[in-house]
């Protein structure tokens, strides 16, 4: 078996220690089955969600008074579930919009909510994010809703918006894990976990507890934070296999040394990136330097006509799915906490090798 480096911005790549182990645990997860053929009611299930959570709050430094959900339908599903649970129908929300999420948030959200544009960093794919003075924050507002890191533009806000009492809803799908965060400045944070968590078909939500029923709005009992946290996001049958493969990532996680060990490496990853690509001719990112993502670096060859040799043979060197979004083309490396510095590093070397060919 030879594993490529796999550079992929989501379903992304799993850490190798989860796989053999998920791979020795398939047939018999020790009841005589597999954990994906066992019931979602069943004690060994059970056990398994609960210390996931357990995990995830470890790891996240999660306050008692947030619920953890464990939901399904993405974060596209929380487009919606973030105006029905958080805004009255008398309310609305504010958006900070600069890039493709935030944007298609404002789009879904504005169906279920008043939603109000408090800042638009315009067309894709955007290289800041303007000043927050600019900002026109309604202090009434249910919500200010923002995505943390733009996966598609390798754009990050590591500092959070000051948002006075009115809570924030944050999109953290492609960031999440990436280091410490402080829940509390959060109203409600979610996160498909196909990025840096597990296996597509799972969305993690941390919600504050007084959040929840806030709208007094009906809505479908499987977007309804309530109704999840009353069953412990058993309402329905939950995705038992990604739910237990994201509770591995958690625990491999807090092997590892947990978020400040995370926080270590991935600092050390993006750093030899964007010093590869800063110190070339060939290639170069346009973020600005302090909106940089951790997790998702972007960057363009300055003659576009090599992009497909480039691709090519990345491919052929093990280094895959470093095709930039079709929206904005150029290239993406998204690295994850399951990606080693040793894919960093061949990655680095193989761009400056192809560099000096080209
Ligand atoms: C991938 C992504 C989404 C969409 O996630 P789905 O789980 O496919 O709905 C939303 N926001 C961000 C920031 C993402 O990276």
């Amino acid at each position: 078996m030879t594993r490529a480096f796999n550079f992929s911005a989501g379903p992304a790549a799993l850490p190798d220690a989860v796989l053999e182990r998920i791979r020795s645990e398939l047939p018999d997860s020790g009841s005589g089955m597999s954990v994906m053929e066992i019931s979602h009611r069943s004690r060994q299930f059970i056990e398994i969600a609960e210390e996931a959570e357990s995990s995830l709050r470890k790891l996240l430094g999660i306050p008692d008074s947030y619920r953890v959900l464990f939901m399904q339908g993405g974060a596209t599903a929380q487009f919606a579930a973030v105006p029905l649970n958080l805004a009255r129908p008398d309310e609305s929300a504010d958006y900070l919009v600069w890039g493709h999420w935030s944007r298609l948030a404002l789009g879904e959200g504005g169906r279920f909510t008043s939603a109000s544009v408090a800042v638009d960093a315009g067309p894709s794919p955007c290289s800041a994010i303007p000043d927050p003075s600019t900002w026109a924050l309604d202090a009434d507002a249910a919500y200010v809703y923002y995505a943390a890191n733009e996966t598609i533009e390798g754009l990050e806000l590591a500092r959070v918006p000051a948002t006075g009492k009115v809570p924030l809803a944050t999109d953290m799908s492609s960031t999440i894990l990436s280091r410490p965060i402080d829940v509390s400045e959060h109203g409600v944070i979610f996160a498909g976990a196909q990025k840096n968590m597990g296996p597509a078909g799972l969305t993690i939500v941390i919600v504050r507890e007084d959040l929840i029923g806030r709208s007094g709005r009906q809505m479908p009992a499987v977007l309804d934070y309530g109704r999840m946290a009353e069953s412990r996001s058993m309402l329905n049958t939950p995705p038992t296999f990604a739910w237990y493969v994201a509770g591995l990532v958690f625990s491999w996680l807090l092997d590892m040394g947990g978020l400040a060990e995370a926080e270590a490496r991935n600092r050390a990853k993006k750093d030899l990136l964007y010093e590869a690509i800063d110190g070339s001719t060939l290639y170069s990112n346009r973020v600005d330097p302090q909106y940089r993502s951790w997790t998702n670096v972007v960057f363009t060859l300055e003659d576009e006509s090599l992009d497909e040799r480039f691709l090519a043979e990345a491919k052929e060197a093990g280094l895959v799915n470093l095709k930039g979004h079709r929206t904005v083309g150029g290239m993406r490396a998204s690295i994850y906490n399951a990606m080693p510095i040793e894919g960093v590093e061949a990655l680095v070397g193989f761009m400056d090798e192809f560099e000096r060919n080209a």
